[in-house]
C-alpha cells in the first residue's frame, strides 16, 4: 500500500530550507493552538490605525527603545513639526533634538529625513497610500529599499496601516517562537519573518502578533522565564525540556 499524500504543500522557499511537510503542519497545529490559548488569556487587543508614513516614522523611533520613550519622541516630533515635508526639510539637529526621548537620535533623526527625502524623491510627496494597491510582496520591497527599514519594520508599515498579510518579529517574538517551538533555533530573524508568515493564518497575524510580544513581556522575558505562571507552557518545546531536566530556567530556555 502506498504512503498517504501529505495534507500539507510546503512553499519553494521553505523547501528550499529543508522544512518537510510533517514539520510544517506540526508548525501551523501549534501556532494555531498557542494563538487560541493567547487570545483566551490576554483577550483581544486592542490596534491604533494610523496613516502608513506615520507608522513607518514611529517604528524607526522605536528601535532599540521601549513603546513610553518611542511615543515621548513620536508626540514632541508631532508637536514640534505641522507635517511630515517640514520634518524633512527641517534642520537636522533640530530633529534630532526633538527625538531625543527615544535614544540613538543621532542615527534616528537623519534616517528619518533620509526616508523622507527618498520617498519624496520617487513619488514626488509623501503620500504612500499607492501601497495599499499593491502586492504584499512588491510593497515590501519597495518599504525595505530604504537604509534603516528592514523586514520588521517593513511588515508592522504593512499589516498594520496597510492590511496587508505581513507578520512583523520583533526581538520578543524572536525568542519566544525559538523557545515555544515554532522556528529551529538556529534560524535567523529573516527566516522567521517568511516562517510565521507561512504557520499562522493571515487573519491572525496582528493578534499574534501583539500576543506573542505580550507573553515575552509577561512572563517569557529573556533572562528567567516565568514558565511557572505562563499560559502556553504546555505547548511550549523549552519548557518540556526543562521539566525533563534537560535544560535550566535562568535564560537558558533560548
Ligand atoms: S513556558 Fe517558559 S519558555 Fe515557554 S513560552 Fe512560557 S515562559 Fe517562555
Amino acid at each position: 500500500m502506498s504512503a498517504p499524500t501529505p495534507a500539507v504543500t510546503v512553499p519553494p522557499v521553505l523547501a528550499r530550507w529543508g522544512v518537510t511537510p510533517e514539520q510544517l503542519a506540526a508548525w501551523r497545529a501549534k501556532a494555531l493552538a498557542v494563538h487560541r490559548r493567547l487570545l483566551a488569556h490576554y483577550g483581544t487587543p486592542r490596534i491604533q490605525r494610523r496613516p502608513p508614513l506615520d507608522e513607518l516614522v514611529l517604528t524607526i523611533l522605536s528601535q532599540n527603545t521601549n513603546d513610553r520613550n518611542r511615543d515621548r519622541a513620536y508626540a514632541a516630533l508631532r508637536a514640534r513639526f505641522p507635517s511630515w515635508e517640514a520634518v524633512r526639510d527641517a534642520d537636522s539637529q533640530a530633529v534630532i533634538e526633538t527625538i531625543r526621548p527615544a535614544g540613538l537620535a543621532n542615527q534616528k533623526g537623519p534616517r528619518i529625513q533620509a526616508v523622507l527625502r527618498a520617498i519624496t524623491a520617487q513619488r514626488g510627496d509623501l503620500d504612500l497610500s499607492f501601497l495599499a494597491g499593491w502586492p504584499v510582496e512588491e510593497a515590501r520591497a519597495w518599504l525595505m529599499q530604504f537604509k534603516g527599514v528592514g523586514p520588521k519594520t517593513a511588515a508592522i508599515v504593512l499589516l498594520f496601516s496597510l492590511g496587508k498579510p505581513a507578520f512583523p518579529v520583533d526581538t520578543h517574538i524572536y525568542r519566544v517562537t525559538g523557545r515555544l517551538g515554532l522556528r529551529p533555533l538556529h534560524w535567523s530573524v529573516e527566516r522567521t519573518h517568511v516562517l510565521m508568515e507561512h504557520i499562522f493564518p493571515p487573519e491572525t497575524y496582528e493578534a499574534a502578533h501583539l500576543n506573542l510580544i505580550y507573553l515575552g513581556r509577561d512572563v517569557c522575558r529573556p533572562r528567567k522565564p516565568r514558565c511557572a505562571r505562563c499560559p502556553v507552557r504546555s505547548l511550549c518545546d523549552a519548557a518540556a525540556r526543562m521539566d525533563g531536566g534537560a535544560a535550566s530556567a535562568g535564560g537558558g530556555a533560548a
